[in-house]
């Protein structure tokens, strides 16, 4: 009787006829997910809620909302609720649904810093802190509109470019004598470049950070839109100002060994909604 009563409600309700779709249900751990909501008609404050964290749905066509979430390496496996709430006709409607977020493998380096002025860098927390803040600032200032055309390309123009250290390994540093001195999480990939390998943009965007750091050293960060933007860090020479806009595979920089690195390389990031996500499958998922 109930379940006639809804049916025959669920006719005279727009809401009844949204979806909601979650791509994939399982991602592995430091892997993106898409989500759709498709209405019938204009919804108001589209939002999904994942994780503590609240994300606008952006509009992407006529009555389909859409947002990519970030999970990380260190959010620990098993089921995360997801919630999607807008509004319609004065009205707040509720989806919800389930992410099965699977366990990756992430290897655990040791990385020994000969030189003392480096050494000072990776236990220099004011300076990272104060890095950090810019960067997260960035992080969490989300655009609207996205400027993303298909997939990302490699920074360095090749997939196949060697990976010294990939995504979620677990840094630890030492100094010379074997002792550690310090020890975090790698939130991005390293590839071996020497020094003045040519960067390049991986996506169209707009510089939102072009700047020498201390720990990060020479930093670029690209806004994507909607959340999303790419990070590359260690950089020698930095080509490209504040605010303006690159289009995928522009030359944005040469390639250093430039603050706490052990040697020359790229390191390569991809933060999604203020997540630091492994980059590595947007070279081959398009999103949009
Ligand atoms: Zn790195």
């Amino acid at each position: 009787m109930l379940k006639n009563i809804l049916r025959v409600l669920c006719l005279f309700s727009l809401a009844c006829a949204a979806t909601l779709n979650i791509t994939p249900p399982d991602p592995l751990q430091g892997n993106s997910v898409k989500v759709v909501l498709a209405t019938n008609a204009v919804v108001q404050d589209a939002k999904a809620l994942f994780n503590k964290a609240t994300v606008p749905l952006y509009l992407h066509s006529p009555n389909k909302y859409l947002a990519i979430l970030g999970t990380a390496y260190n959010w620990p496996a098993g089921q995360y609720p997801l919630t999607v709430t807008y509004r319609q006709n004065g009205q707040t409607f509720t989806k919800n649904a389930l992410v099965a977020l699977r366990a990756g493998k992430f290897e655990i380096d040791t990385l020994v810093i000969t030189d003392g002025k480096r050494a000072e860098g990776a236990t220099d927390f004011a300076a990272l802190n104060e890095e950090n803040k810019i960067l997260g600032a960035v992080f969490r200032a989300w655009k609207k509109g996205t400027y993303i055309d298909g997939i990302f390309a490699h920074p360095l123009g090749k997939t196949e470019a060697a990976v010294t250290s990939p995504y979620g390994a677990q840094r630890r540093y030492k100094d010379q004598s074997g002792k550690q001195i310090s020890e975090w999480a790698h939130s991005g990939v390293d590839y071996a470049a020497p020094k003045g390998t040519p960067v390049h943009a991986a996506q169209n965007g707009v510089i939102a950070v072009a700047q020498k750091m201390r720990v990060h050293g020479g930093t670029i960060v690209i806004d994507h839109g909607q959340g999303i933007m790419s990070i590359y860090n260690h950089l020698d020479k930095l080509l490209v100002q504040k605010n303006q806009y690159v289009t995928k595979n522009a030359l944005i920089a040469y390639s250093g060994d430039s603050g706490l690195a052990t040697g020359p390389h790229l390191h390569y990031g991809l933060s999604v909604h203020d997540t630091r996500v492994n980059p590595g499958e947007w070279f081959i998922r398009k999103w949009f």
